[in-house]
């Protein structure tokens, strides 16, 4: 399990939620940060910081934002 960052981060990229991660399994993308899905332990530290509200607990995400979760997994295979 996981947090997602979805759409909101695109061409926001506010990146409060780098700083804030005891585990440092954010990264910067092109257009959006990614969290990495294998290494995220669930602290919820970063969701509470985003100004944008664009992390979710992939539990709780839209059918919309599933997608983020794929695009996260991909971005880390790299
Ligand atoms: Fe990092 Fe915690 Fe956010 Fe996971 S939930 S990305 S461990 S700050």
């Amino acid at each position: 399990m996981a947090f997602v960052i979805t759409a909101p981060c695109k061409d926001e990229k506010a990146g409060e939620c780098v700083d804030v991660c005891p585990v440092d399994c954010i990264e910067e993308g092109k257009d959006q940060f990614y969290i990495d899905p294998d290494i995220c332990i669930d602290c919820g530290a970063c969701e509470a910081v985003c100004p944008v509200d664009a992390i979710y607990h992939e539990d709780d995400m839209l059918d919309e934002d599933i997608p983020y979760l794929q695009k996260a997994k991909e971005f880390f295979e790299r």
